[in-house]
């Protein structure tokens, strides 16, 4: 599907929010590395995209009306068989159904277990003056607790890319802190740039959240997504 279709799609159902999955693909088509994301309506369904994707897998509840996915207990990571993938199907249902009694259940993603990494976030929000604005940060408790981030206005130059991944606190941290794994800062400059591109030729487009994105010494990988829709 092309983003235009993934967007209409959404709006023709009266939402206002892409869940994972459908966000997801909207990553893959312009060009950000994401998990494999496939939406399971059932639990034989779960298992057989847990087989085709192949173990260790993530699955995670999809609904509109659960914006914090682990705190209701819909994630459960690192799932390594078939029975492991029947147990979580379960569990999830069984715990956000207690978390949010309300809460319209479209289904479960099953997605590859990536690799862990240095955690980021991308984040895109209007502004009421100055429109479209992109944040880049370290994620985890370092977002939480420092509010360690920058934001620049949408369309972004290369320079501003550049610019704001340098000026946050934890810029050692993706250059590879005391041993740790370096980011692809590059790679990530590419990322911020394709975002802002999106949000510049979809109006529509008035949130977007990519936490945590998990930066390699090669790649980036967004485990996590969420598009809203004006
Ligand atoms: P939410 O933010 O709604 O609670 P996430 O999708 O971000 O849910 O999942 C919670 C955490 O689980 C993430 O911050 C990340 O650490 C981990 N996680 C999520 N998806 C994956 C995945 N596919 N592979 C590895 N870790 C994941
Ligand atoms: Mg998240």
């Amino acid at each position: 599907m092309t983003i235009k279709e993934i967007l209409e799609k959404a709006k023709q159902q009266g939402r206002t929010a892409l869940n994972e999955v459908e966000s997801k693909d909207v990553l893959k088509t312009i060009g950000i590395p994401t998990t494999e994301t496939r939406l399971a309506t059932s639990k034989e369904e779960a298992v057989a995209f847990a087989k085709a994707i192949g173990f260790p897998v993530v699955l995670k509840i999809v609904s509109q009306d659960v914006l914090h996915k682990s705190d209701s207990g819909g994630v459960k990571l690192n799932i390594t068989n078939e029975e492991g993938v029947s147990r979580a199907y379960d569990e999830i249902l069984t715990s956000v159904k207690k978390a949010v009694p309300s809460a319209k259940i479209e289904g479960v993603s099953v997605q590859n277990m990536a690799r862990s990494g240095l955690e980021v976030i991308i984040g895109l929000s209007k502004d009421p003056q100055f429109g479209p604005v992109l944040m880049f940060g370290i994620g985890g408790i370092l977002v939480e607790i420092m509010k360690d981030v920058a934001f620049r206005i949408v369309p972004l130059t290369r320079r501003d890319a550049r610019e704001m991944i340098r000026e946050i606190k934890g810029y050692p941290l993706l250059e590879g802190y005391r041993g740790m794994e370096p980011a692809n800062i590059p790679l990530l400059e590419e990322m911020l740039l394709k975002v802002s591109n999106f949000a510049e030729e979809n109006p529509d487009v008035r949130e977007m959240d990519l936490n945590p994105v998990y930066a390699y010494r090669d790649n980036a990988l967004a485990v996590d997504a969420r598009i809203i829709l004006d």
